[in-house]
């Protein structure tokens, strides 16, 4: 899709005869930003005249360029996760309508948009925001996440770039370059692909002045701290925000079937960008909760057929209880674990002692007994040792696919 995408823009995205939904988004955008209200230009006009006009002038061009985007896209099947996306966007949008969140970039203002949340067809993980509040996400994204609160995340983020007019401010300072600049950013965010357009803006002459004015990583880091701000106000943890990109980051890495991670791609997952999300959560002092909003980050207990209860950290095994008072026991390590996890230990942290129990930051985590080990067919000291040795692993997987403490 992307290669496709490239093409159309080198092959003339101001073509009067438009072949792609890029073509037709971009001609239906241009067209309507073309039509700017006289009412800016009126000296007269006092300042919140002008800032509705300006407000409206989103909405129109968000309008046609999502006319276009339906014209191509196809409403997903899933009614369930249709309903479920809706559901949580129209919360975040009255919120976002209501809330005077701080723009790091782009226009800080209280401008509201009557938000509108599409699920569309297509495995790509991926989302999107048009100007005016359309904000449309792909199946594959309600596939990828592992809870409403990384729903929420994403959504969160979105909403912040119409929020913060982020395309008519990047407009508005490129208004010295030619036709390609409005084009070139809805290129980008309708593909989300930097890399895609690099041929195109090479050609063009213009790669230099679209890295140079470093626009696409201040939207995006204002973005997520627009969307911190609205989730702290809202129902959902804000830390699900920080794990998708954290999650999407080391997928886009190392999993050869995640290659449209358009979401992120203007600018990539960074270790930077994670960083300054976990700053910025610290002082706004927001727990870092990973293991309530992922599965991946979260340690459960699994009763098994054979009666034991397997404990496990994401999917990988870490240790299975058996006998009197196994379930209980289970039950209360994922928890303890899931505090210590969540503090993003280093591996040396964790010890042992000669009793059986496993210890972090020198505060019980698991106790393993006899009867664990007669069921494990081994002995106490070997599955203790087994079951440190499991929870260093998972300590540096988490280290390894999260960003802090490295
Ligand atoms: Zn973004």
């Amino acid at each position: 899709m992307i290669s496709l995408l490239a093409a159309a823009l080198v092959l003339g995205s101001s073509s009067s005869t438009p072949e792609s939904r890029v073509d037709r988004v971009v001609d239906a955008a241009w067209a309507a930003s073309d039509q700017i209200a006289q009412v800016k230009d009126d000296p007269t006009a006092t300042a919140e005249k002008k800032h509705q006009a300006e407000l409206q002038d989103d909405r129109e061009i968000g309008k046609k360029a999502a006319a276009e985007v339906d014209k191509s896209e196809k409403p997903s099947d899933d009614k369930v996760s249709t309903e479920r996306v809706q559901r949580i966007g129209k919360v975040l949008a009255t919120l976002a309508n209501q809330l005077h969140t701080i723009a790091s970039y782009g226009d800080g203002r209280l401008n509201t948009f009557d938000y509108q949340f599409k699920l569309i067809k297509g495995k790509d993980v991926n989302a999107f925001s048009l100007p005016g509040g359309y904000i449309y996400v792909y199946d594959g994204l309600v596939s990828y996440i592992e809870s409403d609160d990384e729903l929420a995340g994403i959504l969160a983020h979105e909403i912040s770039h119409a929020k913060f007019r982020h395309i008519a401010t990047i407009t508005h300072q490129q208004a010295n370059l030619d036709k390609i600049a409005l084009p070139l950013v809805l290129l980008s965010i309708l593909t989300g692909g930097a890399a895609a357009i690099m041929p195109a803006l090479t050609t063009r002459g213009l790669l230099q002045t679209a890295e140079g004015s470093g626009w696409s990583v201040q939207a995006e880091t204002a973005a997520d701290f627009g969307g911190l701000q609205i989730l702290e106000k809202s129902q959902w943890n804000a830390t699900g925000l920080l794990t998708t990109m954290e999650r999407l980051a080391t997928d886009e890495r190392f999993n050869p079937l995640i290659k449209d991670l358009g979401i992120f791609r203007t600018h990539p997952p960074s270790r930077e960008r994670a960083e300054a999300l976990i700053q910025r959560m610290g002082e706004a002092n927001i727990p870092i909760q990973r293991s309530k909003v992922t599965t991946s980050f979260r340690a459960t207990a699994l009763p098994q057929p054979d009666g034991t209860i397997e404990l496990k950290f994401g999917k990988a095994h870490l240790v299975s209880f058996a006998g009197v008072g196994a379930d209980a026991r289970a039950q209360t390590a994922a928890d303890r674990l899931n505090e210590f996890f969540d503090s993003s230990p280093g591996i040396f942290q964790v010890s042992s002692s000669a009793d059986g129990w496993v210890y972090g930051r020198s505060r019980p985590l698991i106790k393993v007994t006899p009867d664990d080990a007669i069921a494990a067919k081994t002995t106490l000291t070997s599955l203790q040792g087994a079951a440190v040795a499991n929870i260093k692993r998972s300590l540096y997987t988490l280290g390894y696919k999260t960003w802090e403490g490295q």
